[in-house]
């Protein structure tokens, strides 16, 4: 047996040691894409405690209600939900869907299972802002997050995610260099779309093929702007670290005037 020690992300990013027959990929829900029979996922899940819910019922302001989570905390989601029903709220969960297997999971690059719900008000069951500023993005539904370790409830509200997308976007449109970003990991390299982007601008733009995209990277290539095309986290997370804008692909529509601001999507992987 080898342990592969390299940062693993999702399971987007399969180890590429070739020593065994079999490959046990831990903590990461498959995503569908008809991966190689000799990948045996193993999820894990998280137990929490469910009390933040009474935190959050002030909160809610529809008698509809979408109920998303993370692989982790997925699991919880039928306690959640009969936890509103039996305050008279109609509670939904949608999925899964291809890339995520288990009913009401978003990913990072995915958030489907959300727009199922056609929910007017999600409550996001788990820790951090990213995914329900991406749900709120993703549906235009009005957000409640949800963190069953800290008790914290709050609105998510994308306006200060949007203010700092417009300014990279508006920076990156005095570039005169433009590298396209595509991955080499295994289920973040989308290599038409890399080369479609770079298409509507050649003459100042250029597909760089990238294993890690970190700020050194960057920094060492060089280029005035970047279009993410691995992870799309990357862009939106990270993007105070980069020493340019790095854009994502529909962001990059906008910056050359082929989409107005007021399309603004969040990029996703399916
Ligand atoms: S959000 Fe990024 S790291 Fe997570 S599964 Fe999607 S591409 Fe992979």
């Amino acid at each position: 047996m080898t342990l592969d020690g390299n940062p693993c992300y999702g399971a987007c990013d399969l180890s590429r040691e070739a020593s065994g027959d079999i490959l046990v990929h831990i903590g990461h829900t498959p995503l569908g894409r008809g991966d190689d029979e000799r990948v045996i996922y193993l999820p894990l899940s998280q137990d929490a405690d469910l009390a933040v819910l009474s935190a959050a019922l002030p909160l809610l302001e529809r008698r509809i209600v979408g109920l998303v989570s993370t692989a982790q905390h997925a699991h919880l989601l039928p306690e959640a939900a009969a936890f509103l029903e039996a305050r008279g709220f109609e509670a939904r969960i949608g999925g899964p869907t291809p890339r995520t297997p288990l009913r009401g999971q978003v990913l990072g690059c995915s958030y489907g299972a959300a727009r199922e719900t056609g929910a007017p008000e999600i409550l996001f069951v788990g820790t951090g802002l990213f995914h329900p500023l991406g749900v709120a993005l993703a549906t235009g539904a009005r957000v409640i997050a949800a963190d069953p370790f800290t008790g914290q409830v709050e609105v998510a509200d994308p306006g200060r995610l949007l203010r700092q997308r417009f300014a990279r976007i508006e920076r990156a449109k005095g570039a005169a260099t433009v590298g396209i970003l595509l991955s080499t990991k295994t289920g973040q390299r989308r290599a038409v779309l890399a080369r479609k982007l770079a298409s509507l601008d050649p003459s100042r733009s250029v597909v760089i093929a990238l294993e890690e995209v970190t700020p050194d990277a960057l920094v060492n290539l060089g280029f005035d702007a970047y279009v993410n095309t691995a992870c799309p986290r990357l862009a939106y997370d990270d993007s105070m670290r980069f020493p340019a804008p790095v854009l994502a692909p529909p962001e990059y529509e906008i910056a050359l005037g082929r989409r107005a601001w007021e399309e603004y999507v969040l990029d996703e992987c399916g």
